[in-house]
């Protein structure tokens, strides 16, 4: 039986673990209190047991801990602390905008110790972790062993993001089409290699590297200099100890998202993102300055192929191999003339994507990534509206190169109005009772409209309404998709 999630029960899903602790009713004013914490968020969550509690009004609650603290971790907390099923919900370590709708924790995303501490004393039912980092690093792994359920990648399975040589090869065993490479760790082999094939061409650190490793070469120059950047002289650290060296491919860029239990693959929407910081797509590459979804360039016939050449034979590889990917697959894609072709894969939602998707996303979230944890992402079924939704990134100015943090931002209750409009926090504190811009990218102006043009519009209006001289945002997001 498909089991819709709005109608969604928690007792439908399978056994609960055996560190959950059925409680009584009772209480009910539920998440957010800790949203007045003394210092803007992270100092003090309240942890009392609200005398017994774990069911209300018959149903069966939990207590929920995202593990983040940028826009696509606001976005997953907005659409968590919706969910019926949450007691409820903490972030680690948050930011000011999520400390508006769950309990902010001072515990970094890499301290796996500070967060099964945390987890144990909280009586966390289940961990949804954002970001690829700890993903990589194992913090799934841990928490599993100590008997907390957690959504994500184990490290073994998180490697499709970690290793760019490990994503490769699978593609390579699996016939998953892909761009043609060879990997290297001597620098005069991998010259010798650039010399025969010519440009443009591509060289990539291994590793994770924040973005940082990909150079998309337009000659032999720029594409030696790249390898002595990475093997020479360790710009990347042990993440670019080895590089890969790849076919230049042309078309559009897509994102596309799946939801995986291990064995089965739940497709969500598809995305498009701006990376470079400049209107018309030039500057340097940013983590992401808007996304759009649906992307219209991928249209019903290519996302049954992205399915069937690339997400199912991966997840079928990955659970043959022995670790099973459980968690969001995220395949970023050329749309070349030959089809789809995997650019690269994530192992959690993109971000600013997720803004974008997550707006669209009529279902609870919350029970379907506790069935791709369980293993029975085949009860599940997902609604989605029809309208398009649009997400600009405000960002601090000097982003990325050298953002200028601090500065004080105004005007977002007035430019949140909107029902359709919701500001999702990247980088933001709290000082006092002034808003100040922390980090490159700091909001996320995401509406939803009847099409791409007015979700745009939609966008834009609540971004004029932001006072915020220290920032910036591209005005041009999701023009591409008009063509
Ligand atoms: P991120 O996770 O920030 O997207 P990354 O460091 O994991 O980046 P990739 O996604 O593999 O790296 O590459 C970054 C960008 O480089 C891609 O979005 C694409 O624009 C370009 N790129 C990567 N590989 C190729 C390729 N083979 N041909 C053409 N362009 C490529």
């Amino acid at each position: 039986m498909r089991v819709l999630l709005h109608e969604f029960e928690r007792e439908s899903l399978a056994a609960p673990p055996a560190h959950f602790i059925p409680l009584s009713p009772t209480g009910g004013e539920g998440w957010g209190e800790g949203a007045d914490l003394a210092a803007g968020f992270g100092a003090a969550p309240d942890l009392s047991p609200r005398r017994g509690e774990r069911e209300f009004l018959g149903r069966t609650v939990m207590r929920i801990l995202v593990i983040g603290s940028g826009g696509r971790e606001h976005a997953l907390v907005w659409a968590i602390a919706a969910s019926p099923l949450v007691d409820r919900l903490y972030c680690a370590p948050g930011n000011a905008g999520i400390a508006e709708e769950a309990e902010c924790v001072a515990v970094a995303a890499g301290d796996t110790k500070g967060i099964i501490e945390f987890c144990r004393r909280a009586a966390i039912d289940f961990v949804v972790v954002g970001p690829e980092a700890p993903l990589v690093g194992g913090l799934v792994n841990a928490l599993e062993a100590e008997g907390i359920a957690a959504f994500g990648p184990s490290a073994a399975a998180a490697a499709l993001e970690g290793s760019k040589a490990f994503m490769k090869d699978l593609c390579a065993r699996e016939g998953i089409p892909t761009a043609a490479y060879r990997r290297f760790r001597d620098a005069a082999a991998a010259k010798a290699y650039i010399a025969e094939q010519g440009a443009p061409i591509v060289v990539k650190a291994d590793g994770l590297t924040a973005g940082k490793g990909v150079t998309v070469a337009a000659d032999l120059a720029e594409a030696n200099a790249a390898v002595d950047a990475a093997l020479g002289a360790g710009r990347f650290g042990a993440a670019g100890a080895e590089i890969l060296i790849e076919e230049c491919l042309e078309g559009e860029e897509a994102s596309f998202f799946a939801l995986v239990d291990g064995s089965a693959a739940l497709p969500l929407a598809a995305a498009q993102d701006h990376k470079r910081v400049g209107d018309g797509d030039t500057g340097p590459n940013t983590g992401g300055m808007g996304a759009y979804s649906p992307a219209p360039m991928v249209t019903p016939a290519i996302e049954g192929a992205v399915m069937d050449r690339i997400i199912l034979p991966t997840v079928r590889a990955m659970q043959r191999d022995g670790r099973p990917f459980k968690g969001v697959l995220y395949a970023g894609l050329m749309l070349t003339e030959d089809g789809p072709k995997l650019l690269e894969y994530n192992v959690r939602f993109g971000d600013p994507e997720a803004q974008a998707l997550i707006m669209r996303l009529k279902s609870d979230l919350l029970p379907a990534l506790i069935a791709a944890r369980d293993g029975i992402l085949g009860q599940v079924d997902l609604r989605w509206y029809d309208e398009a939704a649009l997400c600009v990134v405000m960002a601090a100015k000097g982003y990325p190169d050298d953002p200028q943090r601090g500065s004080e931002i105004g005007g977002l209750d007035r430019a949140a109005t909107d029902p359709e409009v919701k500001i999702f926090h990247a980088g933001t504190r709290r000082d006092g009772e002034r808003l100040i811009a922390d980090g490159g990218r700091v909001l996320g102006v995401t509406a939803r409209g009847a099409d791409l043009a007015a979700a745009r519009e939609r966008a834009y209006r609540a971004v004029d309404l932001v006072d915020w001289p220290g920032g910036f945002c591209r005005r041009d997001i999701g023009r591409r998709g008009d063509r």
